[in-house]
């Protein structure tokens, strides 16, 4: 039988591009988040985004378009100024912080306030053109999926040209309560364009909820237990907790080179408890917070000053945003008086590096970890989580994970990242639990990991997008 057509169409296509020659492009796919996708055997799927690069030149847009074919990716070309003014100026300065609770920038309110109404209107045009992409390949029958904070507006836009589009939207962030989301101006308009999908899917029940009660404050609609309804037509809004790729993760432990790494960092670290932190740089992921608290452990339990450390991988990120600037040169003073005051001359309690690491590493110091840190003051779903509990299956480690860190299903020793003296107490209990205890946790852990995958989180999706518009047909 026909498969049926996907279109994935996210901000961000999952290959990075660079650019050999004038006609030339090589072409790396991003592993990892979304691009799992790629890999669900049931549909056709099909990905429309933007590349990550400025191709201002027609010869160079021709190129990439037939190389980005090959894989099964259709580029949306954003000029500069759009992508300052849509990507980094509305997504990243606005709508990050506002559903991350952060509130809109405080910084220079008044500057925001002159340059929201611009960016805005390139938030628009960007969604309006990643409509007319999505439109010049749509096939009848096609289901249409948008992700993210990025595209709010493509549901309204894609209903426009065909107002029976099987078009479905889901959000990666939280979405906030409605007493945030009234603060944006642009509040109604958001709203509206997103209930023009039929169906609205969100990581979580409460992040569900909080939508369908600023489309009730707000808009003043009805909600009801399935969703939105707007004189009689519904939007259907549910949660889909995210997975991962799990058998990516556990097949990679198996690899020669995965495994030589795992013995380097056991030798590195021989006698000591290994912690693990693996965040992008970012406000939302509380790594002052994590490291103040691991000082306190340190500082109340002398006797583990050289039997543990902690191993936090801060990805850069928005490196030109001077917030992310500030937090960073934060963060390595912290650890700098850290290190200062418990290190050795032969070892320090804290290993900070601020880049990312490649895939075969990364599975590698998953597996060596003791103890994984997440202190996040508000995540979407904490990917970090699953990655880490997918790649323990011999050294059955410990989870902590704050309270405000998303992730469905899984035991973790909770605590509330902004109190240090109760993540501290966390980490002495983590590092010192029985062999039982971390057994039975990691059991169920990993039970849920490996069942809950993104594969079935889209196929869940998707099929739940093709009941919904079924219903939607009989009920007219
Ligand atoms: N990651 C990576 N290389 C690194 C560190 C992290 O590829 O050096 C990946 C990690 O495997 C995970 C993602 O980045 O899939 C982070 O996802 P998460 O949901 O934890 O946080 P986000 O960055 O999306 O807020």
């Amino acid at each position: 039988p026909l498969r049926q057509r996907l279109l994935v169409v996210a901000n961000r296509l999952p290959v990075s591009a660079v650019r050999r020659g004038e006609d030339s492009w090589s072409l790396e796919i991003s592993a990892g988040g979304l691009s799992a996708l790629l890999g669900v055997k049931e549909f056709e799927a099909r990905w429309i985004g933007w590349a990550g690069v400025n191709v201002p030149d027609e010869i160079g847009q021709k190129a990439l378009t037939r190389a980005l074919a090959e894989k099964r990716c259709i580029p949306v070309f954003l000029d500069e100024e759009i992508v300052h003014q849509y990507y980094n100026g509305y997504c990243n300065n606005i709508l990050w912080p506002v559903f991350h609770y952060l509130g809109l920038p405080q910084e220079d309110r008044l500057a925001t306030t002159r340059s929201f109404q611009s960016q805005f209107a390139a938030y628009k045009k960007a969604n309006q053109m990643f409509a007319d992409v999505v439109n010049k390949h749509y096939e009848e029958g096609d289901v249409v999926w948008c992700h993210d904070y990025h595209l709010m507006f493509l549901p309204k836009c894609l209903k426009e040209y065909s107002s029976n589009m099987k078009v479905g939207w889901f959000l990666h962030t939280p979405f906030p309560s409605s007493e945030i989301h009234r603060t944006l101006p642009s509040r109604s308009e958001l709203l509206r364009s997103v209930l023009a999908a039929d169906l609205v899917g969100f990581h979580t029940y409460d992040y569900a909820r909080h939508f369908v009660s600023a489309c009730t404050r707000i808009l003043g609609l009805e909600g009801t237990p399935e969703g939105v309804e707007d004189q009689g037509r519904l939007t259907r809004v549910a949660a889909f907790p995210i997975g991962i790729d799990s058998d990516r993760f556990i097949r990679a432990l198996e690899v020669p080179q995965v495994q030589d790494h795992i013995k380097e960092l056991e030798e590195r670290f021989s006698g000591r408890k290994v912690m693990l932190g693996v965040d992008r740089l970012d406000m939302i992921k509380g790594i002052p917070q994590k490291i103040l608290a691991f000082e306190k452990f340190l500082e109340e339990n002398s006797h583990w000053r050289d039997k543990v450390v902690l191993l936090q991988i801060a990805v850069p990120t928005r490196t030109d945003v001077p917030e992310y600037q500030k937090l960073t040169s934060q963060v390595h003073e912290i650890v700098g008086r850290i290190n200062g005051r418990f290190g050795t001359l032969t070892a320090v309690p804290i290993h900070h590096l601020d880049r990312s690491l490649d895939f075969p590493a990364l599975c590698a110091l998953y597996a060596v970890t003791d103890v994984a840190l997440v202190t996040s003051l508000r995540d979407g779903m904490n990917l970090v989580s699953y990655e880490f509990v997918a790649c323990q299956d011999s050294k059955k480690g410990v989870l902590i994970l704050s309270e405000d860190s998303t992730i469905s299903g899984c035991w973790s020793n909770p605590c509330q990242p902004w109190n240090i003296t109760e993540v501290a107490d966390s980490i002495r209990q983590a590092l010192t639990m029985s062999c039982e205890e971390r057994e039975k946790r990691h059991r169920h852990n990993f039970a849920h990991v490996t069942t809950h995958t993104a594969q079935e989180w889209a196929e869940t999706f998707v099929s739940e997008l093709n009941d919904t518009v079924i219903e939607a047909q009989l009920r007219t």
